[in-house]
């Protein structure tokens, strides 16, 4: 890759479990990026606690942005701004980062930039990228925490296509791995037990809300429930054919939008891009429809600052004042 040209901005996320600064230059080259995960922290009660979540903030932010910073080879000097998730996500993690990271950006005297956390996820897959990504562009957002379809014309103005009615889409294969035993988080160990399952075993009535970008996922995951009650099936058929009916949703929305609107690319954020088989669903329609779908690379699936960071960059470019005035805003949508 050519040597990066741009500002250096530094950009911090704590929107839910995860403690994480990176720093970008340029709006895209990452110069580091770390994660603080406490999904260790969270396993033993199945989910996330929010108060144990924002205290394991509160410990952490410090070193993560330092950390950063060396991993970097970069001073504060040389940072020109610093971003921070404004939200969506849980108050008291959102506040940890956020009031840090406006802390610092009074003391070095630089720009304060609030990002919100969707746009970043949308975001991510341009992030360490050479190649130019064309508008228009269809964005999936799958994580725990949303599932949302996103149409943006220019760089980087996303709109609301349609979001989920219920669970999030890896909320659901959490909820589902739950009910199958498996430990927490339960997207990646469902994704495992389905490897050794069949997922044309069991028939699930996959919810399609025809006419709309819409999604909805606890139809399926209460015939989960049902289906492990009737214990005529193998968990991991269970798992295979559920993971089978989410990715059937996902696929028929992405379809329903590049048949409805033009679209010349499509970028695909969150935690359950990991997974192997929706990959190969991805590039299946990717193939067949001759639209370029871009995922972000692995470290950039997960809740990251540096998706915050180069999102930032563009904001300041386009003239985003500093807001150190401003509050977090935890219900905030695209
Ligand atoms: P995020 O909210 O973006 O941090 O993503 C976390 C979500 O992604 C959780 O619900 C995980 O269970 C899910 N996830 C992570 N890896 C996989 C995978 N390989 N298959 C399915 N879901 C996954
Ligand atoms: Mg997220």
């Amino acid at each position: 890759m050519p040597a990066a040209t741009g500002e250096i901005v530094l950009g911090i996320d704590t929107s839910c479990d995860d403690t994480s600064c990176g720093i970008v230059k340029g709006g895209k080259k990452v110069l580091s990026s770390v994660v603080s995960s406490q999904d260790s922290i969270h396993a033993p009660f199945g989910g996330i606690v929010p108060e144990v979540a924002s205290r394991a903030h509160v410990e952490r932010i410090a070193w993560v942005v330092e950390e950063a910073t060396e991993r970097a080879g970069v001073s504060f000097e040389q940072v020109k701004a610093i971003g921070a998730t404004q939200g969506p996500g849980l108050p008291g993690s959102l506040l940890v980062g956020w009031e840090f990271a406006k802390a610092l950006s009074f003391a070095i005297g630089i720009p304060f930039i609030g990002v919100n956390h969707i746009e970043a996820h949308l975001f991510s897959p341009f992030l360490d990228r050479e190649e130019e990504i064309d508008f228009p562009v269809l964005g999936l957002v799958i994580s725990g925490g949303h599932t949302l379809l996103a149409y943006a014309k220019e760089p980087f103005r996303f709109s609301l296509l349609g979001q989920t009615r219920d669970d999030a889409c890896g909320e659901a294969l959490d909820k589902v791995a739950r009910i199958l035993g498996l430990p927490y988080p339960g997207g990646p160990h469902l994704e495992k037990a389905a490897e050794k399952g069949s997922p044309r075993r069991i028939k699930f009535p996959t919810a399609i809300l025809p006419g709309t970008y819409d999604f909805s996922f606890s139809g399926i995951k209460t015939h989960a429930w049902r289906v492990f009650q009737e214990n005529k099936y193998s968990r991991e058929d269970i798992a295979a054919s559920f993971q089978e009916a989410v990715i059937n949703i996902l696929a028929s929305k992405l379809l329903y939008a590049i048949n409805s609107l033009p679209v010349k690319s499509i970028v695909v954020g969150g935690g359950v891009v990991a997974n192997r088989k929706l990959r190969n669903v991805l590039s299946h329609i990717q193939t067949e429809s001759n639209i370029p779908v871009y995922l972000p690379s692995p470290s950039y699936t997960v809740d990251n600052g540096a998706m915050i960071a180069g999102l930032a960059y563009y904001l300041m470019k386009e003239g985003k004042a500093s807001q150190k005035e401003e509050d977090i805003k935890p219900a905030l949508s695209l």
